[in-house]
């Protein structure tokens, strides 16, 4: 399974080309970012309550 959604926008994507998919830096879970959030520079926050840049 390569779809995912964007955890700010909520848009299906897949990882690669600009898209990005990461652990959280508190709770490990997996948190995806599409292309246009990130030059957007939107604001995530996990289901953990940190949210970053
Ligand atoms: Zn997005
Ligand atoms: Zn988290």
């Amino acid at each position: 399974m390569d779809e995912l959604t964007c955890i700010s926008c909520g848009a299906y994507i897949k990882v690669g080309g600009g898209n990005v998919k990461f652990p959280c830096p508190e709770c490990d879970s997996i948190i995806v970012r599409c292309q246009r959030c990130r030059k957007l520079g939107r604001k995530y926050t996990c289901q953990c309550g940190f949210s970053g840049p």
